[in-house]
């Protein structure tokens, strides 16, 4: 049914040739897509790189490749603007969720927001009728990323109710307590951010006496210096007499940056990036001032 709902919206485009991006949970229905795709006369590619979400788009590839168009799979577009190649269609991939067998009784608080990813928002409201049932006071959030909560932000509540699968995007949210309904498991917990602060410190402080930073910047285009611009972070560190580089990559792991002659990271990029391991402390443009202040 969704294979077919995506074909009527790339016919209504009118292009000869498209290019697929699906994020890993997706993959499994490439050749299914492009099967639906060729057999009514429209070429089709399967991006098969990383794919991280609406910020990394493969439009570049899709333009050298000659398609008329990208077809971004499971994610809504992103909320930052930016140029690309080629037009691109977002298709979010809605996932069908059970409540059955589902424990509310863990959440305590009386005030709660539900969030979760795009492919759960149509959830919520039978989420908020459970809770409801239980006597708790329900307001819909709607979508979060792991890197963008103003939809949390917004909402004057007692604890957050996040529904999706994994915790890679309540883990960013610090402000207040949050607790992950694992579709999968079917199981609530509470969200412990704890180790990711610690860790989170440890690199600034370690970080402080560093000599040489390298600033790094992604060329994926939605991640670009995401969290600050360049000449301004070289400038501060020039005012507190560091040295810097700027690194340029795709992916920034451990790996790509091991020949780098720099005594600390500076990432420009997705936030989440630090939470990665890494053999020098990395620390994230917007937790710069923190750095600063304890030079
Ligand atoms: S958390 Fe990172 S990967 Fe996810 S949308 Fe934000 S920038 Fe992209």
């Amino acid at each position: 049914m969704k294979v077919e709902e995506l074909l009527t919206e790339i016919k209504k485009r009118n292009v000869k040739k498209v290019m697929i991006q699906l994020p890993e949970g997706l993959k499994t229905k490439a050749a299914e897509i492009s099967a639906a795709l060729v057999e009514h006369g429209i070429d089709c590619l399967i991006s098969a790189d990383p794919c991280y979400g609406a910020c990394d788009l493969a439009d570049e590839d899709a333009h050298e490749r000659g398609c008329d168009l990208l077809v971004h799979v499971g994610h809504s577009k992103f909320y930052r603007d930016f140029a690309t190649k080629v037009p691109v269609l977002y298709f979010p991939w809605t996932i069908d969720v059970n409540l059955e067998g589902v424990d509310f009784s863990v959440i305590k608080e009386q005030r709660i927001g539900l969030l979760t990813t795009i492919q759960h928002l149509w959830a919520l409201s039978e989420i908020k009728v459970a809770l409801e049932k239980q006597g708790k006071e329900v307001v819909i959030g709607g979508q979060v990323l792991g890197c963008w909560f103003e939809n949390a932000d917004k909402l004057d509540t007692d604890a957050f109710l996040y529904i999706g699968s994994g915790r890679f995007h309540p883990l960013g949210y610090r402000d207040k307590k949050i607790y992950a309904l694992d579709v999968e498991k079917k199981t609530i917990d509470e969200v412990d951010t704890n180790l990711l602060e610690k860790r989170r410190y440890a690199n600034i402080h370690n970080a402080k006496d560093a000599r040489t930073f390298a600033i790094l910047v992604t060329t994926k285009k939605g991640q670009n210096q995401l969290q600050g611009e360049v000449d301004s972070i070289k400038k501060k560190l020039r005012e507190h007499g560091r040295n810097y580089c700027v690194i340029s990559l795709n992916e920034i792991n451990d790996t790509n940056l091991l020949g780098i002659r720099a005594d600390a990271f500076i990432n420009t990029a997705c936030p989440r990036i630090i939470e990665d391991s890494f053999s020098k402390p990395i620390v994230n443009a917007q937790d710069l001032e923190e750095l600063f202040s304890q030079m």
